[in-house]
């Protein structure tokens, strides 16, 4: 009998342990690293060999923001992303119901804002129902909030959530969530398992190995929660699951030791409804909106940890992020929170006092390196459209969170960004603005153990050690060796491992 079932040899091991060092082979036993070397001389037997003839591994992604319903739910819907006009939106539409002459609800998704259309207008609902036939239909424009519905959508509505559908006005427009829970509700549960695959999928063939799913709250009841559950089992990547509620109790019923998600405290910059202690540098009648009051939050945060849960929110402004970490210090003195490690998802412009009680009280902050990438670029610079030169750069800049002491974790935010970890690796070390960008040594980290740790995963997951699980993947090449500023988003993945077994291998 053998005594490993995998061997991994002859290349070079990324193991992002605490010393970050490079091992040249390890075996794995029941899903985990039982034994690791330095030099090329494993002499024990195993079942299998994996010869990585030069190529290199590190431990598998982790990625502690994504929206998995929605991310999985877009192969199964319309891009309208890049589509500037009304009529390249009903082109679009037409064309993918045409192909199914079925009443199953329709979705769109990555729809430009009215604002920014060529005919400053989107659609309207009469357009709409030309080209829908059968269907009901849901055209969400990229930022999620908000979108149109066509007419049966609307019919379906009114029938089911009166209320809900005075939100929506007399071309189908509406500016609020809860519409689209209703709408998004029309799914089957065997569509859900579909969006949860296909995701699962995705990840797979990027070297995601785990992935936080923050869901529920777009679909009435947090029914995709219910769903997940059941299916977890069956997906070939690990999901912890964050249900963006504040109801305490379900959870509870749920068996689950963590809580919220993108629950908004704040809204986001583009929209310039993230809330700013000051006023919007280009735009300052508005500094922003809070969505909860101060009572709202302290009893979600009191109830949950009391329960022992981890709670998370987002937050981006400085104003939501001082509102948040205040009650988050109120429960501390109260009952303690340390061991909890709530999360603060996005913490893209904290106050210096707010970094600093973020790393006092073991607060986790998750960011986006490959969104703040793009808000940062050339072209766009909407980081500075919102604050003065010199306060801008205090903005999205890992570099200042983690020498505060915070733990900085990468989160994709998919849909909302690319899902691949390659380009937020990428991201953090070639940022557009130099003094945001971070070594690669902290960068792998985001990606890998500090994400596994924002989950209360790092004793299993984020790093290749003996004792933990041998979550992995192959890239083609080290990109420690590559010349600095290299495109590190042009990495190939040949394969990903979980447990030891193969999930994904590039044809
Ligand atoms: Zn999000």
């Amino acid at each position: 009998m053998s005594t490993f079932d995998l061997v991994v040899k002859n290349g070079t091991i990324l193991t992002v342990d605490n010393t970050l060092s490079k091992k040249r082979w390890f075996a794995v036993k029941d899903g985990m690293i039982a034994a690791i070397g330095d030099r090329d001389d494993f002499a024990g037997d195993a079942k299998e060999v994996l010869d990585l003839h030069g190529d290199t591994i590190m431990p598998g992604f982790v990625d502690a923001h994504v929206h998995a319903t929605l991310a999985g739910m877009k192969h199964y819907g319309i891009d309208l992303l890049g589509i500037n006009t009304v009529s390249g939106v009903l082109d679009a539409v037409r064309e993918f119901c045409a192909k199914d002459p079925s009443d199953k609800v329709v979705y769109g998704f990555n729809m430009t804002m009215a604002k920014d259309m060529d005919d400053k207008r989107a659609p309207s609902r009469a357009e709409l129902d030309a080209v829908t036939g059968d269907h009901p239909a849901i055209i969400l424009n990229w930022t999620i909030h908000g979108g149109i519905l066509n007419g049966k959508a609307m019919e379906y509505l009114q029938a089911t959530a009166p209320k809900t559908a005075c939100l929506v006005d007399e071309n189908g427009y509406f500016n609020e969530d809860d519409p689209i829970a209703h709408i998004l509700n029309l799914f089957s549960d065997e569509d859900f398992e579909n969006f949860f695959m296909r995701v699962s999928e995705d990840c797979a063939s990027m070297g995601i190995t785990t992935i936080h799913a923050l869901d529920g709250f777009w679909v009435k009841d947090d029914r995709d929660t219910d769903i997940l559950l059941r299916v977890l089992h069956k997906l070939p990547i690990e999901i912890r699951p964050y249900t963006q509620t504040f109801d305490v109790e379900k959870i509870r019923n749920y068996g689950l030791k963590q809580i919220g998600g993108c629950l908004p405290v704040d809204g986001s910059p583009p929209q310039l409804t993230a809330a700013f202690s000051e006023p919007y540098h280009m735009a300052p009648h508005t500094r922003g909106f809070l969505h909860y009051t101060d009572r709202q939050l302290y009893e979600m945060v009191y109830n949950a940890s009391k329960a022992g849960m981890q709670v998370i929110y987002h937050a981006i402004g400085d104003r939501a992020i001082d509102q948040l970490i205040y009650i988050y210090q109120q429960v501390d003195r109260e009952i303690g929170i340390r061991d909890l490690r709530h999360r603060i998802e996005h913490f893209s412009y904290p106050s210096v006092r707010a970094q600093e009680m973020a790393a006092e009280m073991n607060i986790v902050a998750v960011c986006q390196p490959t969104l703040a990438n793009f808000l940062d670029g050339p072209e766009r610079n909407i980081i500075e459209f919102q604050l003065p030169k010199e306060k801008a750069i205090w903005q999205e800049n890992f570099k200042i969170r983690m020498e505060s002491g915070v733990t900085v974790a990468n989160g994709s935010d998919a849909p909302a960004a690319s899902l691949n970890t390659l380009d937020a690796l990428n991201a953090c070390v070639n940022m557009h603005n130099p003094e945001r960008r971070i070594s690669l040594d902290d960068a792998m980290k985001l990606c890998t153990i500090n994400a596994a740790y924002a989950g209360h995963q790092e004793d299993r997951l984020g790093s290749l050690e003996v004792g933990k699980q041998a979550d992995f993947l192959v890239i083609d090449q080290d990109p420690y060796s590559l010349p600095s500023g290299s495109d590190l988003s042009k990495l190939v993945i040949k394969a990903t491992y979980k447990k030891g077994k193969q999930i994904f291998s590039r044809k």
